[in-house]
């Protein structure tokens, strides 16, 4: 069976374990189903994520026009701390801004390789914690806008790591920590705009990934020198697809490919 589209990130549902779909335009793979299969990836274009023409992608799935002229990709996105629109102020498209900019934040805890502190919106949980492989996180902040999540989190990344190493996540190197104990320790660095917004009562939330054989020294698949691979999926975590040769593939650093893959 061959199918072909655009890499767009798995959608997942938080079951145990986590389900992950595929979504082209016209069909979607359940990925879980293919543990244990051989699959063969080949390139066939691109498609920006945004003016879907055939050009090379430059970051999160957009051509570099989009990149530095799209709304959704405005600095904001990835620093959450520069959100304007609560000023009413405009980056690129104020309408846009507003939408998803005032609208409830999660300040959260994952544990994925370390534990790491982030920012999504609250509509996005536990979405976001899925996405980076998490096995384990808990919301600590719930701020009515993204301005006052942003500057939360610049605050408290002087007392915790706000970035995953994907090599341990992906080998499993993963220790259980107590989240509510780091939250209980970071809550008097959270500033003064916040601290009302403090989540006191909630549990840790736990994840569990579809993984059958976790890598040892995993080795990422750059589909674009080497144009297609074919092997068999042992895992998914993260956005990683998991070959039993310890390739590793990331959906979402791929975002924007064309794809044909045959099953
Ligand atoms: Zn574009």
């Amino acid at each position: 069976m061959i199918y072909q589209g655009v890499l767009t990130k798995m959608q997942t549902e938080f079951l145990e374990p986590i389900q992950y779909y595929l979504v082209f335009d016209n069909d979607f793979i359940h990925m879980n189903q293919l543990l244990n299969k051989s699959i063969e990836m080949k390139l066939v274009g691109h498609q920006c994520l945004s003016c879907g023409l055939d050009k090379p992608i430059y970051r999160q799935g957009f051509c570099r026009t989009c990149f530095f002229d799209k709304p959704l990709a405005g600095d904001w996105i990835m620093r959450p701390e520069l959100s304007t629109a609560h000023l009413n102020k405009e980056d690129r498209d104020l309408e846009y801004e507003k939408k998803v900019q005032l609208q409830p934040h999660i300040v959260y805890l994952a544990n994925s390789s370390n534990v790491k502190v982030g920012v999504t919106r609250k509509s996005q949980v536990p979405t976001r914690w899925i996405d980076q492989g998490a096995h384990e996180a808990i919301e600590i902040v719930e701020v009515p806008n993204r301005y006052l999540a942003g500057i939360t989190e610049v605050a408290l990344k002087d007392y915790v790591a706000d970035k995953t190493n994907w090599r341990k996540m992906l080998k499993n190197d993963i220790e259980d920590e107590d989240l509510i104990e780091w939250r209980q320790k970071l809550k008097e660095y959270i500033p003064e705009e916040a601290k009302d917004y403090f989540i006191e009562t909630n549990t840790e939330t736990h994840l569990k990934f579809p993984v059958e054989q976790y890598p040892i020294k995993p080795n990422s698949l750059n589909l674009k020198k080497q144009l297609q691979y074919s092997g068999e999926l042992v895992g998914i975590k993260g956005q990683y697809l998991i070959f039993k040769d310890q390739t590793v593939f990331n959906i979402r650093a791929n975002e924007g490919l064309v794809v044909e893959i045959n099953i």
